[in-house]
């Protein structure tokens, strides 16, 4: 199998960069093994919320030469202002083509309520989803928040515990559905997902709505956990509608509902565009022939190869297997590229849970033009995007969509511009 490029990760780096490329005219394929990082996602897109020194950042654009000067070997710091805010602009875009409907600007940070009612910095917030310009205060004096009965991914008492000290008056309840009794007969089907399947049909958001409607009372707007539906997309507006009330939801723990459907719709559109998705594969070995890769093979293909003219590694970090650790070394499974790290153990990590872990800092090796490097080499065609690459801490500086969606469009730009 011929393509331009194959890239392997079908993350949001991988289709972010699959979609340009395609976009262009490129044939191109992605190699996706499985879940991704976007299967976790809170409903909102970081850009930059802190500086490394842990300070709030409110405009990621602004805060760019102090990230250079704390952080030089971040992603971001090879951008100039102008740059950093074009690739910006151009993955939101690609996410609304896509059928993402999206709140946010690189300029400006919003903020999002996180599962634990907490407020953090966000840079796309997915639509329906509650967000304040305000860290500190939420657009609503009086809410009621309804939960489904009996799940447990979804902390109603700390959410009103806190929006009550955001001066927030919040109403508590729980509702039931014959639909619901289904699922809880096995405690362990009580999750985001199954929830939000059963809301997949019309008729049990109406009775939903006329729960909700009996009690709502005069509370300004309704919030639910994020479970209103998985492939219907309009279940926020489709009860603002009926109820005549503000509607939001608020992100649940995983599965994450809007992170299965914004993954669902970059891949239609990356397949509209005329991409190759090689779903539930794994790349598990390459062909080289000097400083170049010749092909990729993967667990359901065999010994047919994947040639193409250049190679993007998105596998993402540890936590999707594009970083391996053993005892004594970090490594890159696939090609075994150089990987930047700190050689002795015991400075991998902090015993204090919530200090920066370095680890997470920890990725492969590139030169300035985000080719990987083996034996201290550059690879001429092998690129490489998102949470894979060294020198930030997503969790810390609330950065990891904004450095995969930036660094996978700079490597399809580099790409394009070879030709
Ligand atoms: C649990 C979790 C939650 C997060 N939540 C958020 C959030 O809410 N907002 C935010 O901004 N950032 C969040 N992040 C940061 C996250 O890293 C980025 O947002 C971004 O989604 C990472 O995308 P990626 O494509 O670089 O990597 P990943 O999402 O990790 O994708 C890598 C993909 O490569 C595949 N893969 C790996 N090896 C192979 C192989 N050999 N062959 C084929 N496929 C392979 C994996 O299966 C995976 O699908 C979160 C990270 C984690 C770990």
């Amino acid at each position: 199998m011929r393509f331009d490029t194959v890239i392997i990760g079908g993350g949001l780096a991988g289709l972010i960069c699959g979609i340009r490329l395609a976009k262009q005219g490129e044939r191109c394929a992605i190699i996706s093994l499985g879940h991704s990082a976007l299967h976790f996602s809170s409903g909102s897109l970081e850009l930059l919320g802190a500086l490394p020194d842990g300070s709030t950042v409110v405009s990621p654009a602004d805060a760019l030469d102090a990230l250079r000067q704390m952080a030089p070997e971040h992603p971001y710091a090879r951008y100039s202002r102008e740059r950093f805010l074009a690739l910006a602009a151009e993955g939101a875009t690609l996410m609304q083509e896509a059928g993402v409907a999206t709140f946010g600007s690189a300029e400006q940070n919003h903020y999002r309520l996180t599962p634990v009612g907490a407020m953090k910095p966000a840079w796309l917030t997915f639509e329906g989803y509650v967000h304040s310009p305000n860290a500190d205060s939420l657009p609503w004096k009086n809410v009621a928040l309804f939960n489904a009965e009996g799940f447990l991914d979804f902390y109603a008492q700390f959410l009103k515990d806190e929006m009550l000290r955001m001066g927030t008056k919040c109403a508590a309840y729980t509702f039931n559905l014959p639909e619901l009794e289904q699922i809880r007969q096995n405690p362990t089907e009580m999750r985001s997902a199954n929830i939000a399947r059963i809301f997949d049909k019309r008729e049990t958001l109406d009775k939903l709505a006329d729960i909700i409607a009996a009690k709502m009372d005069d509370a300004e707007a309704i919030l639910l956990p994020a479970v209103l539906g998985v492939d219907c997309k309009d279940g926020v507006r489709y009860l603002e509608q009926k109820l005549g009330r503000k509607v939001a939801v608020i992100a649940t723990l995983p599965p994450s509902v809007p992170g299965l459907q914004v993954q669902t719709l970059l891949r239609r559109y990356f397949q509209e565009l005329g991409g190759v998705y090689m779903l539930g594969d794994t790349a598990v070995g390459y062909k080289s022939e000097g400083n170049k890769i010749t092909a990729v093979y993967t667990r359901n293909h065999g010994d047919i190869p994947f040639l193409a003219t250049n190679y993007v590694l998105a596998t993402g970090s540890f936590f999707s297997g594009g970083l391996e650790a053993t005892n004594d070394r970090i490594c890159e499974p696939l090609f075994g590229a150089d990987v930047q790290y700190v050689a002795d153990r015991g400075e991998w990590y902090d015993r204090d849970l919530f200090k920066p872990q370095a680890y997470e800092s920890f990725g492969v090796k590139t030169d300035e033009l985000l080719r990987a490097m083996r034996q201290g080499q550059v690879i001429d065609n092998l690129y490489v995007a998102g949470a894979t690459l060294p020198g930030f801490n997503a969790v810390k500086e609330g950065c990891g969509a904004g450095v995969s969606i930036l660094t996978a469009l700079d490597v399809a730009e580099r790409i394009l511009s070879k030709k």
